[in-house]
């Protein structure tokens, strides 16, 4: 906590601080999480996910706000998000399923179907019947012929593939993204098309990349300016989507994003539409609500770095190994016993892949075996993308009051699917 902090109440009501940082974190109570409950542990803190909407709220008031769920899908995180009065983006039928467990109702439940198998189609189908007003965002004129062979005549929204300019898009265009929504130049045809069928209430697209600067916001502009075009010509829309990607700072210096800058700049660049604005932040509402603790199991001093091995790993926090994503890692035991030196530091899991490291030759504070370390902005996208690779059982995750979310995996759970197989 800063000294000049305001009061908690009034900071919970105004959104808090524009972000909140690993240094931020309580080291005596994330120690006593870990005493609790055991390592790798995920720590996450409710009150930040719910400072974090009412921020967003606060930007967009007059938006439609979407959480998109696969950033985060723990069942408090989701009841948090609902009381704070956002809506849920779903990217599957189990994503569906933990909203309506979570209480959502149709009205504020979106499902966003990418290459939908068949089984989530007839899932989503069957409790659209129960909940007809939940919306399914649809990227391509087969999925709304599946929809239709389903007998499915609700509210769609057609997602777009914005594919905007050229210069350092072209890749993006010609590359991954096109798996992403209809191409723009038949986005008007397909929604009149969709028309006959289907009450199509919104337009969508999401860039994906994540606003962090100046470029990205231009990116951003021209993408929702776009959209904004698209809605004017077909007309007759309730919302228009930009989806997500707001930007948090994973590294220590970089700046928090200025949220109304981002809500001023979509809004100009939306212009005069006689629909609302939708955005879908996934990782604004949960990264900095959530860290890693891991304990240093090894110490191994090489030439280069001391290489610190630690019980999590790319199991546990996959960003790390698949995007090279950077994620403030800080020393909880060096809080309070500064005996230990500085220098570069790589933290490695017990994985068997060179990727399976949280940073390389890092500046820190030199640790020792069984210290604890918190690696920071691990809400979003960490606890979801955790596998059993290496048959390691996936990691326990706790509120900051010491709420269990999610039991640690164990060893029976990490085999239970196993059959025998073979011949009779
Ligand atoms: C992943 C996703 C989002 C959220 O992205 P963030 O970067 O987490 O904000 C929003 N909309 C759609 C369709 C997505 O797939």
């Amino acid at each position: 906590m800063s000294a000049d902090a305001t009061d908690p109440a009034t900071e919970e009501a105004s959104g808090g601080p524009a972000v909140r940082r690993l240094a931020d974190w309580d080291a005596d109570r994330l120690r006593d999480l870990a005493a609790d409950h055991g390592t790798p542990l995920y720590v996450t803190d409710l009150d930040r996910v719910a400072q974090n909407c009412v921020r967003l709220r606060d930007a967009f008031p007059d938006a439609e706000i979407r959480y998109a769920v696969k950033a985060h899908t723990g069942r408090a995180v989701l009841e948090t998000v609902r009381e704070s009065g956002i809506d849920a983006e779903c990217a599957s039928a189990g994503e569906v399923r933990r909203a309506l467990d979570a209480g959502f109702a149709g009205e504020r439940l979106h499902y966003t179907a990418v290459n939908p198998p068949a089984r989530d189609l007839d899932l989503v189908v069957e409790w659209w019947t129960a909940h007809p007003e939940l919306t399914i965002t649809v990227g391509a004129r087969d999925t709304l012929d599946r929809l239709a062979e389903r007998g499915f005549d609700g509210r769609v929204c057609v997602r777009v593939n914005p594919g905007i300019g050229a210069g350092h898009h072209e890749k993006v265009r010609t590359g991954a993204a096109a798996k992403f929504g209809v191409p723009y130049d038949r986005a008007a045809d397909v929604v009149a098309d969709a028309r006959d069928d289907f009450e199509v209430v919104g337009v969508h697209a999401h860039a994906g990349s994540g606003i962090h600067g100046e470029d990205d916001l231009a990116a951003h502009r021209e993408l929702v300016a776009r959209m904004g075009d698209l809605a004017r010509e077909v007309g007759d829309l309730e919302y228009v989507d930009v989806g997500g990607g707001f930007g948090v700072p994973y590294h220590e210096d970089d700046p928090p994003l200025d949220l109304d800058a981002v809500a001023a700049a979509t809004r100009e660049a939306l212009g005069d539409v006689d629909a609302a604005l939708a955005v879908e932040p996934g990782r604004y509402v949960v990264a900095d609500a959530g860290v890693l603790l891991t304990a240093v199991n090894t110490v191994k001093p090489t030439p280069d770095t001391t290489v610190a091995g630690v019980d999590a790993g790319m199991t546990d926090l996959l960003r790390p190994a698949m995007y090279d994503a950077y994620h403030a890692i800080r020393n909880l035991d060096a809080d309070t016993d500064g005996g230990r030196g500085r220098g570069p530091v790589t933290v490695a899991g017990p994985i068997c892949e060179t990727g399976d490291t949280f940073c390389d030759g890092r500046e820190l504070s030199v640790p020792e075996r069984g210290d604890l370390l918190a690696v920071g902005n691990a809400g979003a996208y960490g606890y979801e993308m955790a596998s059993t690779y290496n048959s390691r059982p996936r990691p326990a995750e706790v509120t900051l009051d010491g709420d269990v979310l999610r039991e640690r995996e164990t060893l029976d759970g990490v085999t239970r699917l196993e059959r025998g197989g073979g011949s009779e």
